[in-house]
């Protein structure tokens, strides 16, 4: 467990890490949104470690987390508007996909002409990334398909034997995975992935967001999206989850009419109108119904969780799509493959 990176045997474990990381291998570390899988961003064979170990299809590519955005120019092209986000929102939550240079591989990128990165602000991600003095490719470190880590017993699930390192930093604060914007053309920026960086703190800095198609839909089979992740039936658990809009009386109508091993995700307001037709163990609690940081903290721990039990399916609410809610509804209309029943309204 790293918890203050400079402790002694925090920056012992730290150099281990940093030794391998530097010798080609694998080390899993904290960032504030959710664990990621590392390796060195300028070694080839290295990040291709990282797609074995998740059993990552090779078109989807990696994000380059670096310590600081002056190292930026080094690995990718900058745009003034690149450089307003970053000055912003660095170190954070967000990831900026620019053209790339050439010190940056093509299976970091999946051979695409340009590469993402990040600074991350989590304290063992900043001093991991300080003590190695190269950029660390990594995608979330869970295997493919299943939900993103945000502990270290989410990574051992996962991981355990796959990696060289795991640096357990506790709970990842965010929950879930970055934000990704694309700087465009005519300066503009377009939102790739949503995420903790919410589209209404993007326009303070860049008033031209569009948001991809993708983003809160589903792409007409065979047309690519602009992120290759987001093709993907990501984060999703093994049980089929479906999404109820509607409100609170609407979603427990339509719940109590239901039949079967069912797992019920509802607000924390909704459990004591739920108790009185469900039993406790299929009730989870993705927070109060205003919070949606919590709910997003929660979010990747429930589905895995749940999903350990064996459900025949899991109903949960489909969320708003303002603020945060953008990126949990990004998030939970993968993991439902897009499966929402639409209630009817008073
Ligand atoms: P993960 O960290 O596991 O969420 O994966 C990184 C995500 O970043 C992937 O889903 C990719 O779609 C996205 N990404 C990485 N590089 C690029 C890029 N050059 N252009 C667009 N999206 C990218
Ligand atoms: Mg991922």
């Amino acid at each position: 467990m790293v918890k203050d990176p400079e402790a002694p045997e925090s920056r012992e474990i730290l150099r281990r890490a940093a030794r391998i990381l530097k010798s080609g291998g694998l080390v899993v570390f904290p960032t504030e949104t959710v664990y990621g899988l590392g390796a060195d961003a300028t070694d080839s064979d290295a990040a291709g470690r990282i797609y074995a170990a998740k059993g990552r299809p090779a078109d989807n590519p990696l994000i380059v987390h670096v310590a600081s955005a002056d190292d930026v120019s080094r690995y990718a092209v900058e745009t003034e508007e690149s450089r307003r986000l970053m000055q912003v929102f660095w170190p954070g939550p967000l990831t900026v996909v620019l053209p790339a240079r050439e010190t940056i591989p093509s299976t970091v990128t999946a051979g695409l002409p340009t590469v993402a990165i990040r600074c991350p602000s989590h304290p063992v991600a900043r001093a991991l990334l300080m003590e190695v003095g190269i950029p660390i490719a990594a995608p979330s470190a869970n295997l493919s398909g299943s939900p993103s880590p945000t502990c270290a017993r989410h990574v051992a699930d996962d991981m355990m034997g796959r990696v060289d390192m795991i640096l357990d930093g506790g709970d990842c604060e965010i929950g879930l995975e970055s934000t990704i914007v694309m700087p465009d053309k005519d300066g503009g920026l377009t939102l790739l992935r949503p995420g903790a960086v919410t589209p209404e703190m993007l326009r303070t800095v860049t008033p031209k967001l569009r948001i991809a198609e993708a983003v809160l839909g589903q792409l007409p089979e065979g047309n690519a999206p602009l992120s290759p992740g987001m093709k993907y039936r990501h984060y999703a658990p093994s049980s089929p989850l479906v999404l109820l809009d509607g409100d609170c009386h609407a979603r427990q109508h339509y719940i109590e009419k239901q039949s079967g091993n069912i797992a019920i995700i509802g607000y924390e307001e909704d459990l004591p109108l739920l108790r009185r037709s469900l039993t406790e163990e299929r009730l989870f609690s993705l927070g109060r119904q205003q919070d949606l940081s919590m709910q997003s903290h929660r979010l990747f721990t429930l589905l895995r969780d749940i999903d350990k039990q064996g459900f025949d399916k899991i109903l949960a609410p489909l969320p708003p799509t303002g603020g945060m809610g953008m990126a949990l509804y990004n998030r939970m209309i993968r993991a439902a493959a897009h499966c929402i029943v639409h209630l009817p309204k008073d």
